[in-house]
C-alpha cells in the first residue's frame, strides 16, 4: 500500500533503540525525511546511518533528553518544518505503590505527559497552517489495564491520554490527526530490563521470566518493533485521516476486555 507520505518530514522523539526506532526505520520506508533523537550519541548516529543507507531518506540525528527543556529547544532548533510528530520517552521505573513521593511522580509526569504535551505545543500550529499533520503519542497498555508494579506510568500516561482526547477533537478541523499507540510487551531492551527485574525477584531466570509473561499473552509472543512501526506509519498516512484521537492497542491480546 502506497501511504502517501513520501517527501513529509517526520520527528521521531527516542528513536535509536526499541519502539521508536522501529517506527523510524517505518516512516523512512514510507519515503519521510526524519529527524530522530535519544540521549546516547552512539547508538543514535549508528540508527541515523542505519536508516540513510537503508532507505535512501535524509535523517537528522539530535542527542538530546528530550524530557528537559533543554533537549526539547536542541531538538526543535535542528527540525525545522515538521509533518509528523512521534512522541516518545523511556517509561519510568517500577515499584509499589507505597515507594513513590512527589519528586517521583514528578519525573514520570516530565517524561510521559508534559514532554509529548511541550511537543505538541511546539509543532502542531505550524502543521494547522499549513493545513495537513500526523502526531502519534507511544503510551501504554498500561492505559487501558493497570500494571500493579508500573504505576508512575499508569497516573502519567493516564494525564497524556485525557489531553489528547480532548485536543485531538479540537485539532481534527485544521487536517492534523492525534492519535495514541499503547504498546503490550514488545521485545525491546525494555521489556528485557522488566524480564530480568522479576528473575532477580523470583530467583528464576530470565528466559523462564520471559517464556512465562509470554503464556499470559493469548498470542505467546512479544511483539515486534517492525510491527509497530508498520502501524505507526500506517496512523501517520493518508489513509488515517479519520481516525482521530483514538487508543491503539498492540498486545497481542493480553488486555482482556471486550472494548
Ligand atoms: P527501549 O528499547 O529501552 O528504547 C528507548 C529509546 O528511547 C532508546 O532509543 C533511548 O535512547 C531513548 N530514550 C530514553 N529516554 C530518553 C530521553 N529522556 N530522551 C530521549 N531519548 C530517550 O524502550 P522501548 O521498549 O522502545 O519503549 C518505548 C516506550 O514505550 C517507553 O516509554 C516504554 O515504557 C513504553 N512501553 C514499552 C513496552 C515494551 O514492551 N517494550 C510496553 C509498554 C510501554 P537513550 O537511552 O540513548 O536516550
Amino acid at each position: 500500500m502506497d501511504l502517501g507520505i513520501k517527501g513529509k518530514r517526520a520527528l521521531v522523539c527516542a528513536a535509536s533503540k526499541g519502539l521508536g526506532r522501529g517506527c523510524a526505520m517505518a516512516l523512512a520506508e514510507a519515503g519521510v525525511d526524519l529527524v530522530i533523537n535519544a540521549r546516547g550519541e552512539e547508538a543514535l548516529q549508528k540508527t541515523a546511518e542505519e536508516i540513510r543507507t537503508t532507505y535512501g531518506v535524509t535523517v537528522v540525528a539530535v542527542a538530546a533528553d528530550i524530557t528537559t527543556e533543554e533537549g526539547r529547544a536542541a531538538v526543535l532548533d535542528a527540525a525545522g518544518d515538521i509533518d509528523i510528530l512521534v512522541n516518545n520517552a523511556g517509561g519510568p521505573p517500577p515499584g509499589m505503590w507505597t515507594d513513590w513521593d512527589r519528586e517521583d511522580f514528578i519525573k514520570a509526569l516530565d517524561a510521559n505527559m508534559l514532554a509529548p504535551i511541550a511537543m505538541i505545543k511546539a509543532l502542531v500550529p505550524q502543521m494547522m497552517e499549513r493545513g495537513w499533520g500526523r502526531v502519534v503519542n507511544i503510551t501504554s497498555q498500561s492505559v487501558k489495564s493497570p500494571i500493579p508494579q508500573l504505576g508512575l506510568s499508569n497516573s502519567a500516561r493516564a494525564g497524556l491520554t485525557g489531553y489528547v482526547a480532548g485536543t485531538s477533537r479540537q485539532v481534527a478541523p485544521y487536517g492534523v490527526i492525534i492519535n495514541n499507540m499503547l504498546p503490550g510487551i514488545h521485545a525491546t531492551d525494555r521489556a528485557k530490563s522488566l524480564d530480568q527485574g522479576v528473575a532477580e525477584n523470583t530467583g528464576i531466570d530470565i528466559d523462564q521470566a520471559r517464556e512465562n509473561r509470554q503464556q499470559t499473552i493469548p498470542a505467546r509472543r512479544y511483539g515486534t518493533a517492525e510491527e509497530f512501526g508498520a502501524t505507526c506509519a500506517f496512523l501517520c498516512s493518508q489513509h488515517a485521516g479519520f481516525i482521530v484521537g483514538q487508543n491503539i492497542l498492540l498486545d497481542g491480546g493480553a488486555v482482556n476486555a471486550t472494548l
